[in-house]
Parts: structure tokens; sequence; C-alpha cells
């Protein structure tokens, strides 16, 4: 099944025409649609957005970028969250987390501190509940690393994932899925489409990051940066599979399986969009 396994649906780039974006992926093929939450204020809109179409799901959790305006407590409101939306189906883990030392802001040693709290404190929620993670990865590998190997038990999927070789093995050594998505579509993305040819398919997952993160097709150098969508990890599937040389149902079903590996609360109930 083709799912597009991180998508931030409930972004305001898609206020004026979310149901059409979902009924395109629907079109597409795609089976269902995993939005990470990225802070206190929009776990209601997550799980609100998931439950309003089948093949909706979500996870909750506070993103490196909201963790300079976060609050101790929302760590609190995030725990209790979690262990309300345990009866909930459409609740798949806990994302969207990690650390990330690009953005300059986030780079400060007080700020670094602060996320690798964050960052810490989620990954033994998601130990206590026994939930994945989703997991944002920005010039942060090995540090990323060092806080999964505390948390063994915890496995999960490092999105959007950019490092090398190397580093794609101590995540799979982990347990942990890698996505890929938009970056692999770039001719010039030579080290990303590296790893999508030669990673073992059955650590790949597929994802749009959605609305960032726009396809080639979709580039114009220059212009107004487009808005990407869930429909476009279909042709995202197309491209694994000319990289890889296979069929792209074989790759749908690869990518598929390996999302209700790494997420096994994706239900078989939902399927489909429609
Ligand atoms: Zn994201």
């Amino acid at each position: 099944m083709l799912i597009d396994t991180h998508c931030h649906l409930d972004a305001v780039e898609f206020l004026p025409d979310r149901e059409t974006v979902i009924e395109r992926a629907g079109r597409a093929g795609v089976g269902a649609i995993v939005i990470p939450a990225v802070e206190r204020a929009n776990f209601g809109a997550v799980a609100h957005l998931a439950a309003s179409f089948a093949g909706g799901y979500y996870a909750l959790g506070i993103h490196p970028i909201a963790v300079p305006d976060a609050e101790d407590e929302d760590l609190e409101f995030l725990e209790q969250s979690v262990e309300a939306a345990l009866d909930d189906d459409r609740f798949i883990g806990i994302g969207e987390i990690g650390l990330d030392f690009f953005v300059p802001e986030l780079k400060q040693p007080a700020m670094r501190e602060k996320q690798e709290r964050y960052f810490s404190t989620q990954l033994q929620l998601a130990r206590r509940f026994d939930l994945p993670v989703i997991v944002h990865v920005r010039r942060s590998q090995d540090e990323v690393l060092k806080y999964l190997r505390r948390q063994p038990d915890v496995l999960g999927i490092a999105h959007a994932f950019n490092g090398s070789f190397q580093q794609a093995q101590q995540y799979i050594d982990q347990g942990f899925k890698l996505g890929f998505g938009g970056a692999m579509t770039y001719d010039r993305a030579l080290q990303i489409r590296r790893l999508a040819e030669r990673l073992p398919l059955e650590s790949i997952v597929l994802e749009t990051d959605a609305p960032d993160m726009p396809p080639a097709w979709l580039g114009k150098p220059g212009g107004p940066r487009p808005r990407n969508e869930p429909a476009h990890v279909g042709r995202i599937a197309g491209e694994l599979a000319r990289l890889r040389g296979v069929e792209v149902d074989e790759i749908i079903a690869a990518t598929g399986r390996n999302a209700h590996q790494i997420l096994p609360r994706l239900s078989v109930r939902h399927v489909g969009l429609s």
C-alpha cells in the first residue's frame, strides 16, 4: 500500500483546499497519510484532521523547531495527551521529535541543551508507552544516534534521511526505517539517490513532508516555492523504482509493509482515503 508516512496536512498552506488535496491523494492511490504534530498548539488539530478521513493517522510530539517557545508543562501535556490517545486507533506514535543543529537559533549552547532534554524526555515517553517515534534529524545524525542507543527498545523512522551510508547502517542496526521523499527526486542529490538505490528495501519508507520538500517536477528554480502534497508520494515511489531498477508495484508493496511494521498501530481498518 502506498503510504505517506510524513505529511503536515494541518499546515496553513492547505487551508484553502485541504479536502481536494486529500481526494487527489486518494485518486493517486495513497492509502494512508500520517500527520505528525509539531507543538502543543496543534495536537488537537492533527487528531481532528486524521479522524476526518479514512486513512488519516497522527502522531503527537514537540518538534525541535518548536522547542525554543515550548515550556516544560508542554511535556506534561504531551504525556497526558498520549495517554488519552492510546484508545484512539488513528494515533500511531510520538512525533515529530528530534534534534536540529542547522537553524542558527537552535545551535546556541543553551538551546542545544534544551533540545536534547526535550528529545530525551520524548524518547522516554515512547519507551514507556511502547510507541514508535518519528524523528527529525538535521546536522545532528550522530547526536540523535547517541540518544537512540540509550533507548534501544524505541523504534521508529528517521524522516527525510540525509546522512552517510555508515550513519544509515547505524539507524538500521538500531531497528529504524529511513524516510525518503522529494529530496530523492533531484538529479543533483547524488548522495540521497545513491542511498535510495542501494540501501536494503526493507529499511525504506516513503514520505512527502508536504507542504515542504517539493519534488523536482514541481520545482522552478528562482520562482515561488511550490507546495508539495501527499498525492506526489506515488510518483516518488516511481522514482525510487526507477533508481533501483524494479517495478513500482514492488516498491509500493515493500514500503507499505515496512510502514506497517514500524508503525504497528496503522490499522488495516482504514485502508483507502475514500
Ligand atoms: Zn516534518
